[in-house]
């Protein structure tokens, strides 16, 4: 794991922060427990149940990952729909077969917005961007699973955590707020499910 990144912090604990490039989840560890000693390490992972296994491949002994991962948190960024040329539309066939497929009837009846292109946007549609988190706590159902090195038992452990909270249904939030389109969320998702 390279350290490019590390951020120290006065007082009894020390951050350090290591982010290798294309990081996209942040998984909390500590070393050196009882030496004032917070490590964080960002790990390029799809999603936070990925996390703990990508540890296990990576070399980490699994009682290792079980006993010093506290907390995995991922992230994407998604355009933000823009303010001065904000326009109601109906999604493409394609986009409202997705929301559908993922989602149901939840989806039925809402505004989409999208931007139309103007000189605020250079055209885009969009303007800024903001984050789409999902966490996964190490619950001691999932330090046992994380102990037994089985992929499928630590994604079937995480799942009830994250239901309903996944980075496609925070995604799809937005969406229905109006502040981002179809198309970023299914961007984020299709990422996401690879
Ligand atoms: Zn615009």
């Amino acid at each position: 794991m390279g350290a490019h990144n590390r951020v120290r912090q006065p007082g009894p604990a020390r951050v350090e922060l290591h982010r290798p490039r294309g990081a996209r989840a942040l998984i909390v560890l500590t070393h050196g427990a009882g030496g004032g000693v917070e490590s964080v390490d960002l790990l390029a992972v799809r999603d936070a149940a990925s996390a703990a296994i990508r540890l296990v491949d990576m070399g980490a002994p699994s009682y290792m990952v079980a006993s010093s991962l506290h907390a995995v948190l991922a992230q994407r960024l998604l355009r933000l729909v823009c303010e001065s040329c904000k326009e109601e539309h109906r999604p493409e066939p394609h986009a409202e077969r997705w929301l559908e497929a993922h989602f149901g009837e939840q989806w039925a009846g809402h505004r989409f917005m999208r931007g139309r292109g103007c000189s605020h946007c250079n055209g885009t549609g969009y303007a800024g961007r903001t984050g789409v988190y999902e966490m996964l706590e190490m619950a001691p159902e999932l330090v046992r699973a994380a102990g037994l090195a089985d992929p499928n038992a630590f994604a079937e452990a995480a799942r009830p955590q994250l239901e309903g909270r996944t980075l496609t249904d925070r995604a799809l939030e937005l969406v229905l707020a109006g502040r981002t389109t179809v198309s970023e969320a299914i961007r984020v998702a299709t990422d996401v499910e690879g």
